[in-house]
């Protein structure tokens, strides 16, 4: 009898530990798993300690490289809105693209930040939305739109109804969303190479941050961060020999 229950004890802890590892390990914006310790997690975040492209950046001194325009091809709607705890993301089903270059990448999800993450010419920005788009071969490319305050933004109000108010609850989007709604009129763009900005802070990603920003209600941004309970940008990194183009 006292065997089989050590017996079956162990083997539950043993179980248990596998579906540990299994698992990404925790992190938050701050404290003792906060940005700073990122890299020392696990070897899995080395990146985020390590890393000479890290994102975000304090986009300065552009370098005018003629930058062909992107051409944006947003044509279904997103098909649910989930809150993961570290942020609130919509995610979309194949249909939507970007080209760069004559290079194409999927649109995946839409997710946001405030306050923003990046900053232009050291000016940060109550909010950011990231656009996640990948190529065929994974290769990432995130679209950075900025918010500053004013009216009420109709796209943000869309999402923000179905706002998901807990940490790992997910709900189908009853409105219509394109991830077009999210894009400023004039989509003149500055492109510099980075990272993830949550760990594991991979790097290689193609980052197009809007030169315009879009308007946002004061309120919309609060309601965010409610949700959030927290701030949720990662501080600015080193740019060390990066050139940002535009
Ligand atoms: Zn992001």
């Amino acid at each position: 009898m006292k065997i089989t229950f050590k017996l079956s004890l162990s083997l539950a802890l043993v179980a248990s530990s596998l579906a540990c590892a299994g698992e990404t390990p925790h992190w938050t914006y701050s404290g003792d798993e906060g940005p700073d310790n990122w890299g020392k997690l696990t070897p899995e975040y080395s990146q985020c300690g390590s890393g000479k492209n890290q994102s975000p950046i304090d986009l300065s001194g552009m370098i005018d490289a003629r930058l062909p325009a992107i051409k944006f091809a947003y044509i279904t709607a997103a098909t649910e809105i989930f809150n993961n705890g570290h942020t609130v993301q919509a995610n979309f089903a194949p249909g939507n693209s970007i080209s760069v270059s004559g290079h194409e990448f999927l649109l995946k999800q839409v997710h946001f930040h405030a306050p923003s993450e990046n900053r232009l010419n050291g000016k940060a920005f109550p909010m950011e939305a990231h656009l996640v788009h990948a190529d065929k071969d994974g290769n990432l490319a995130v679209v950075a739109v900025m918010y500053t305050e004013g009216k009420n933004n109709l796209a943000i109000a869309k999402l923000w109804s179905q706002m998901p108010a807990n940490a790992d609850d997910k709900v189908a989007l009853n409105a219509k969303f394109l991830a077009a709604e999210l894009l400023p009129k004039n989509r003149d763009y500055f492109r510099f190479n980075g990272s993830l900005t949550t760990p594991p802070c991979s790097e290689g990603v193609m980052w197009l941050v809007m030169k315009h920003p879009v308007r946002i209600g004061k309120e919309q941004v609060e309601a965010f961060s409610h949700t959030m309970h927290h701030p949720n940008n990662r501080p600015v990194q080193p740019v060390n020999a990066r050139p940002v183009l535009e």
